[in-house]
């Protein structure tokens, strides 16, 4: 593996290759964007081009010119010793901090509820503090670096304000906004674009062997996070489809008993975020319809059910219903993390108007 072989970031990929190549490399980066996106594969593919064996090797000097790195300083092998050490996680210069669970239950890798303290970061703090024993650069990631407690973080300023020779820090956030400023402002930051959805559909395709139409739609709920993607359970999800969908042929302000009752469920349902995700989709897809692009559907196999939905609204409703979805996902999302359930209730009110 190499540089090439990670689908999408290729814009985010080409800054970090030039800064490598002209060894620029910042101290510290933030590697931004949604959560699945492929930033933790990245900032290991950073790890590995700083101390691959095979770097600034001319490709026919380089045995592992067959592997795709063409022996140049700014890519990785991803067969040398030390990127097979740096996968394994048991290279001794590059150190990965996550998120766990308290050591009361039993302290594991927990990247939802879990959190990384101050002692993670000390440990990190010393072994910064030693020469790479190597040779090459040492490089520390954290991942889920907003899940850092506020002791945490500003234990980790000082390294970021005096930042150990010959090291790299690389913050991986899914969330920039429970982040420190003052830890934001030292690092530099790299937004990562969700996939594209034509590389999205081909590894949804490809490692669940989905059909197409549900390809397309994992691919679109999962907002071009492909590690969502895959974690998405394909019944489970056609289920909070077909509720969404009887949600919206009920809606209606004489019964505001049922309205509530529904943005109860929706709001404390698992993915409040994917339920109006698939609002989202369905006011695209009747816009759509009536638009006449019909194999550009995403719900193709609901086509009979848009299409009546399709008569009763006009273009400019439907647009400004998918705007008022739009809005009422990113006030729950962070950083705004506003009341789920009144904020559905408040949506389904507007949509039934
Ligand atoms: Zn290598």
């Amino acid at each position: 593996m190499s540089f090439k072989d990670i689908l999408g970031h290729d814009r985010e990929i080409s800054i970090l290759k030039k800064a490598i190549s002209n060894n620029r490399v910042a101290h510290s980066f933030l590697f931004a964007g949604h959560e699945g996106i492929g930033k933790r594969l990245v900032a290991i593919s950073v790890a590995k081009a700083l101390n691959c064996s095979a770097a600034n090797k001319s490709p026919s000097l380089s045995p592992f010119n067959k592997t795709g790195c063409d022996g140049s300083n700014n890519d990785f092998c991803g067969v040398c010793q030390n990127c097979k050490d740096i996968e394994a996680s048991s290279y001794s210069d590059v150190f990965l901090i996550e998120p766990r669970e308290p050591e009361s239950k039993g302290g594991k890798i927990d990247h939802i509820a879990g959190t990384i303290k101050i002692d993670a970061v000390r440990d990190v703090q010393q072994r910064l503090s030693y020469r790479a024993a190597r040779g090459g650069k040492k490089v520390c990631i954290v991942d889920c670096a907003e899940k850092m407690n506020k002791e945490a973080q500003n234990a980790f300023l000082k390294t970021l304000e005096e930042p150990p020779s010959d090291s790299i820090i690389i913050l991986v956030v899914s969330d920039g906004g429970a982040i420190l400023p003052t830890i934001t402002s030292r690092c530099q930051r790299i937004n990562f674009t969700p996939l594209p959805q034509n590389v999205m559909l081909d590894i949804v395709g490809e490692r669940l062997g989905a059909a197409k139409e549900t390809a397309v739609l994992l691919a679109c709920l999962s907002g071009g996070s492909i590690g969502k993607a895959l974690n998405l359970d394909m019944d489970t999800m056609l289920e909070q489809r077909k509720k969404i969908v009887e949600v919206l042929s009920r809606l209606s302000l004489d019964d505001a008993e049922g309205m509530f009752k529904a943005a109860e469920k929706i709001s404390k349902g698992e993915r409040p975020v994917e339920s109006l995700e698939f609002l989202k989709i369905w006011y695209r897809d009747i816009a759509i319809l009536k638009e006449g692009v019909e194999d550009m559907v995403v719900n193709s196999d609901l086509l009979p059910v848009l299409r009546q939905h399709m008569e009763r609204q006009t273009f400019s409703r439907l647009i400004s219903d998918f705007q008022m979805v739009l809005n009422a996902q990113s006030d729950i999302m962070p950083p705004r993390y506003a009341n789920k359930q009144l904020t559905i209730e408040n949506l389904l009110m507007q949509l039934a108007t």
